[in-house]
């Protein structure tokens, strides 16, 4: 047998080689005729784009008893909090704060780029506080801090594995800073996670107040006198802010029906703040 047999996926299992390469007689036989197999870069690469999970638990029902899991896991859970290339120690997130988590994002040993974490959630993949209350400067500029390492454009050399993991990744910081940024979709996904969500098309909303949003929906729809769509914005900004600090307010004695009770409101208010800006041309 003179090459190593998993050349075939000697991309999608950098270590493979290391770890198998019958040539440089670092595996037993045992091994290999454990690890051989049908296991394509393509169907690799995929996996970790879709979702970054444990390659080995998603891809062992196709690939029963052709992967070793102990050396699957080492190669691909992004759970395993060792560096796919190295080997090395992880330093995992795991903390709610303290911005970019950078140990996460790259060995310290080899500087290697690492799959996404498992189970993220969009505070924790922007290195934020799980907290209604957000910096949107500070949160915009982690998001550049973190684009500035992660974007696939800087990776456009490097090999397949690694442009995938810098493709999930700075996607799932693209996701996560687009909830974040806004205070309505901040909201409503901080309500999600503390298991109060607002279900699509849910509304026991007060028939008296959806009128009065609608007519105001209909008096912006009806009128192109830019001095009356400023004052109507104006008024509705009043509006809309008072409802953010009751919701602020609610998030903070961790009241969770009542900020999912303003936040129902506080959709309309911002819908009506959207076509304002629309209007003047200014969103
Ligand atoms: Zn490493």
């Amino acid at each position: 047998m003179a090459a190593c047999l998993l050349k075939s996926c000697r991309l999608a299992l950098p270590r493979a080689q290391g770890f198998l390469c019958h040539e440089r007689g670092l595996s037993s036989s045992s091994i290999i005729s454990s690890t051989v197999c049908s296991f394509s870069r393509r169907q690799a690469i995929k996996a970790v784009l879709s979702n970054s999970a444990c390659i080995y638990q998603k891809t062992k029902k196709l690939q029963r008893g052709m992967m070793s899991s102990r050396i699957m896991g080492r190669l691909y859970c992004s759970s395993s909090g060792v560096c796919w290339n190295c080997s090395a120690e992880l330093s995992r997130s795991a903390t709610s704060s303290g911005g970019p988590r950078v140990g996460a994002l790259f060995c310290a040993s080899c500087n290697m780029i690492q799959p996404l974490e498992d189970g993220l959630n969009s505070f924790q993949i922007m290195g934020k506080e799980e907290k209604f209350d957000m910096d949107v400067q500070d949160l915009t500029n982690s998001f550049r801090d973190l684009q500035r390492l992660l974007h696939p454009d800087k990776f456009s050399n490097k090999s397949e594995i690694e442009q995938s993991y810098s493709a999930a990744q700075s996607s799932a910081v693209n996701r996560a800073y687009k909830v974040l940024l806004k205070p309505l979709s901040r909201g409503l996904y901080l309500l999600e996670l503390r298991g109060f969500s607002i279900e699509e098309g849910e509304s026991n909303i007060d028939p008296v107040f959806l009128m009065e949003v609608m007519e105001i929906n209909e008096q912006i729809a009806d009128t192109d006198d830019l001095d009356t769509i400023r004052r109507m914005g104006k008024d509705n900004s009043v509006i809309l802010n008072a409802h953010l600090d009751e919701l602020q307010a609610a998030f903070n004695k961790a009241d969770y029906s009542g900020a999912r009770e303003t936040l129902m409101r506080l959709k309309y208010y911002a819908n009506i703040d959207d076509k304002v800006k629309e209007k003047l041309g200014t969103d």
